[in-house]
Formats: C-alpha cells, sequence, structure tokens
C-alpha cells in the first residue's frame, strides 16, 4: 500500500526530530502539518520549504500543546489526519524538592496530555477512513529512569502505557498506536541541557557529551533524526500493521543495560 497522499499532524514540529519525522514521510509522499505554538515567519517557511523540496502539501498550523482545547483545535484545524505523531516535549531538571509546581505541570501537559487529547480528537476520522497510525514519541526514559528528572520520566513512562492501551482500543481495526522511545538525540532539547551539565560536573562540552551523556548509550553515539523519521516510516507501513500496542527503542542498546 503507497501512503502518498495521507495527511500526518506531527505536534512540536519545528524543530528537533518532530522536524526530522516531517522531513522522511513527506520524502515517502505523505501531505505534512506542521505544529508548534509559535506563528512565526520562520514556522511557515519550514512548511514551503518541505512541499518545495517534495512535492508534498505541507503547513503549518500553531496551536499550544499545553492546553487540551488548542490540541483538539489542531486536529479539526487540519481537517483530520492519517497518520498522528504525538512528538510536542519540553525538559526540566532538578531535584524533586526544588522540582518548580509549574514546571511539573507544564512537562505533563505537554508531553502526556496533549496526546490524549490529539489522539480523542483524531481517531473517529481514521475509524470512518478505515485506516490510521498514532505513533507517540516517547524516551528511553519511557522504559527506564535518571534522577532530576521526576516530571519527564513519569511523563513518559504515562506516554507508554496510554500508548498500550490505545493499542487495545484499536487491536481489531486497521489503526496501530506504537511508541519510539529514542535514548539521546542531538537536538535543540538536549543541546540545551549541556551548558547546566558542564556547569554541574566542572566538565568540558566534549566530556559531557561523552561520559555523561552518552554514558549509558553503549553505542556512544546519538541517534539522528533522520533514524527516527524511518523508524516512524516503518511503523506506517503494512510490515507494521500487527506492531501495536508496544515500544520500539532507538537507542543505541541504553535499555539492554
Ligand atoms: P526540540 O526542543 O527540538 O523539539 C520540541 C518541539 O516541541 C519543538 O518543536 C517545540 O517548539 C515543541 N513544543 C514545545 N512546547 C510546545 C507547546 N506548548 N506546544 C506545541 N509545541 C511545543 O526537542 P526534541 O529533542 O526534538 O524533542 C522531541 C520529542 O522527542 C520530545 O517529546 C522529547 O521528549 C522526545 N525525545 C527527545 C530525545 C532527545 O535526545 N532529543 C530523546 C528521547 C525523547
Amino acid at each position: 500500500m503507497s501512503l502518498s497522499g495521507k495527511t500526518v499532524i506531527i505536534t512540536g514540529s519545528n524543530s528537533g526530530i518532530g522536524l526530522g519525522v516531517a522531513r522522511e514521510l513527506a520524502k515517502a509522499g505523505i501531505n505534512v502539518v506542521l505544529n508548534s505554538y509559535t506563528d512565526t515567519a520562520e514556522d511557515h517557511a519550514l512548511a514551503a520549504e518541505i512541499a518545495q523540496e517534495t512535492g508534498v502539501t505541507a503547513r503549518y498550523i500553531q496551536a499550544d500543546m499545553s492546553k487540551g482545547d488548542e490540541c483538539r483545535r489542531l486536529i479539526a484545524d487540519a481537517g483530520g489526519c492519517d497518520i498522528l505523531v504525538n512528538n510536542a516535549g519540553i525538559q526540566h531538571v532538578a531535584p524533586v524538592e526544588e522540582f518548580p509546581a509549574g514546571k511539573w505541570d507544564a512537562i505533563i501537559a505537554i508531553n502526556l496530555s496533549s496526546a490524549f487529547h490529539t489522539t480523542a480528537a483524531a481517531i473517529t476520522g481514521m475509524r470512518e477512513k478505515g485506516w490510521g497510525r498514532i505513533i507517540n514519541i516517547a524516551s528511553a526514559h519511557g522504559l527506564t529512569a535518571s534522577p532530576y528528572k521526576s516530571a519527564y520520566v513519569a511523563a513518559k513512562h504515562g506516554i507508554v502505557g496510554f500508548t498500550k492501551t490505545i493499542g487495545l482500543e484499536t487491536a481489531q481495526e486497521p489503526i496501530t498506536c506504537n511508541a519510539i522511545c529514542p535514548g539521546y538525540v542531538l537536538t535543540p532539547l538536549v543541546e540545551a541541557q549541556i551548558p547546566d551539565t558542564m556547569k554541574e560536573y566542572d566538565m568540558s562540552r566534549e566530556d559531557v557529551i561523552k561520559n555523561v551523556m552518552l554514558e549509558r548509550q553503549p553505542s556512544k553515539e546519538f541517534a539522528t533524526t533522520e533514524q527516527l523519521g524511518g523508524t516512524a516510516l516503518y511503523l506506517c507501513s503494512d510490515a507494521a500493521a500487527q506492531v501495536t500496542g508496544t515500544t520500539i527503542s532507538v537507542d543505541g542498546g541504553w535499555t539492554a543495560l
């Protein structure tokens, strides 16, 4: 079955993994809806660039994934979708007793609750079309934990549980729901953690990357946004029609430890 002409909505896709997934799916002929909470000329230019490079239809829709009604509006404004990639995410690192309550709420809202709202809004349209793919970008932190990332680890474990539940709710339909669990990928989200970690451990940038970030990634290499796009494309393919309610790790061996 060709994926050409299908439409994907990717939350949080004006940078990093979301943008990488958008580019890989567009190369397969899938029309793309990009999203973030901003509404700048650069955001719309990204969509225009993808359309020009691949020939698909691409547009950018502003919607704040920390708000349930905006998550649902995104799906409505896009006119539904065949493929939904729940990717928007933020991070904050602090010991639990110092963890700001506002940051906890924002991480749970953006990294977990947004997927509930978008999925709830998109699934009826998928049922009507008789086909659908829901792909949640979880994390190695959806399967394991690290200190000082309480909200992120809680949200990512939550999204793995949500993935299993939606996999079961759609098990007898041509709809699948899976989570991709990346290890470290060098994106703005990870880049932002480097300066603080350098300060905390009094280390150089290179040492932070090798000895702190990639310490738990046995391959000692970052996963790439292209590889995550390729994994998403596989989950959209016929070969993955019986893959549902589960996780695929792209973590250089992290979760084998
Ligand atoms: P990133 O910062 O490059 O991308 C995050 C995206 O989410 C951006 O497009 C940002 O604009 C968007 N976003 C943030 N708040 C939003 C909001 N309120 N509404 C709408 N969009 C919002 O980071 P990334 O590394 O590409 O992260 C993407 C996803 O991958 C996240 O869910 C993250 O947890 C997950 N992840 C990343 C890594 C990694 O190493 N980079 C590893 C595992 C999982």
